[in-house]
């Protein structure tokens, strides 16, 4: 295989190792020495990897070790959810050097609009970070909804609505910007962020679970995201938790969604006219975020009221939950997305208790389900880190054609 094809491999295992020899590569890729030495040799040429001391001898000559030159090359996240816009300035590691957030969704807000505020916020946060624009490789941007098929509407009149199809906003946001510009499902992207930040053992599979406005499912394995056909994986919120529950607007019935969606949790409260006034829940049609911020800060302060909704929201979770950790023999679920702010903890631990009672595996390992240590930034960070991935080494979807791969020499 060509040394280039093989370049974001290694470059995954030195960042999810931190310091390693070339010795640990070889073992750890599976390549030969050899080939390490070759790759390793060009990411040093190319900037994006140094050298730093030397490690203890096993016998022979000290080996010297490798590490990410994190500030050679950055990478812009943008998560576009519904009721807000997250952006994050990433160095080659994933890590955070400047965010920002904006009021602005796809809800209440056209691509136009979207695309000049992500021109003003990226100029914002590179000078903030005092990073030069020559080193940015890129604008990842994670949506919700289904690819190609998206029907979003947005903007006041029927004539100016706007569909926030994928391949519109990549187009435009290419166009507007000049930058290289990789899009990508909001839960596939919590998935590859969470990889990223928690610098997760490329080994050890790991499954994300994005609760935003819908319920999204991501799968790392292997080191790589779980992509299925069309980058449509991941569909949680549509896994049917009671085959004879009402209509979903995705066509089927009793979908997870109408459960526990935030949505639909500010919907039963506001079917509670004593609990939605003691909640001070509004009847404005556009302040379902804010309700759902409400109800969520008092079931964290132990309102029994609120509590009781997003347990029974959790329970629903809990059983999809149950059904792909039985298909998929999954050892740890990680919790994250903008809804679990305030109540992740309560969520996580209705959840562990349901699959250490259900899970078809309980005896024979337990099922360790944590809330994310970065549950706002895991989606803008992984699109981010996607640009990473894609412009420094050729992926499993860059040889499976669906995006050119990029010569590292060319990259930056
Ligand atoms: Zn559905």
């Amino acid at each position: 295989m060509a040394v280039r094809d093989n370049s974001g491999a290694v470059l995954d295992l030195i960042r999810s190792a931190g310091i390693i020899s070339r010795v640990e590569l070889a073992e750890q890729s599976g390549l030969t020495e050899a080939s390490i030495s070759r790759i390793v040799k060009l990411l040093i040429a190319d900037g994006v990897v140094a050298e730093t001391g030397r490690g203890t001898s096993t016998g022979g000559k000290r080996p010297t070790l490798l590490q990410l030159n994190r500030a050679s090359r950055h990478a812009v996240g943008i998560y576009i959810s519904n009721y807000r816009t997250r952006y994050v300035l990433t160095d080659l590691a994933g890590r955070v050097v400047a965010q920002c957030e904006s009021p602005g969704g796809i809800v209440n807000h056209v691509r136009s609009e979207a695309i000049a505020e992500a021109q003003e916020t990226i100029t914002a946060l590179l000078s903030a970070a005092r990073v030069d624009r020559d080193t940015l490789l890129g604008i990842g941007i994670a949506v919700p909804g289904r690819q190609e098929v998206n029907k979003y509407l947005t903007g006041t009149q029927p004539e100016d609505w706007v569909e926030w199809d994928w391949v519109s906003i990549q187009q435009e946001f290419a166009a507007s910007t000049g930058m290289w510009v990789a899009i990508e499902n909001d839960s596939t992207c919590g998935a590859i962020g969470e990889f990223w930040i928690s610098r997760a053992p490329a080994s050890k599979d790991l499954a994300v679970v994005t609760v935003a406005a819908g319920i999204g499912f991501g799968l790392v394995t292997d080191g790589d995201v779980y992509r299925g056909a069309t980058s449509n994986v991941g569909e949680l919120g549509h896994v049917v938790v009671d085959a004879n529950g009402p209509e979903c607007p995705c066509g089927s019935r009793g979908c997870l969604e109408l459960y526990a969606s935030p949505a639909n949790i500010v919907r039963r409260a506001m079917s509670d006219d004593i609990l939605a006034a003691h909640l001070d829940l509004s009847g404005e049609r556009d302040a379902m975020w804010s309700n759902f911020e409400r109800i969520a800060i008092a079931a964290a302060g132990d309102d029994e009221g609120a509590r009781a909704l997003v347990v029974e929201a959790a329970q629903m979770l809990a059983v999809a939950l149950v059904s792909i950790t039985n298909i998929l023999d999954l050892e740890r679920v990680v919790l994250t997305g903008p809804a679990l702010d305030h109540i992740g903890g309560l969520v996580a631990d209705t959840v562990r208790v349901a699959l250490a009672e259900r899970a078809f595996a309980r005896n024979v390992h337990l099922i360790d389900v944590r809330v994310s240590e970065s549950g706002r930034d895991a989606a803008a960070v992984g699109a981010a880190s996607l640009v990473i991935h894609q412009r420094l080494g050729a992926t499993r979807r860059d040889r499976a054609g669906s995006q050119a791969p990029i010569d590292i020499a060319s990259a930056g």
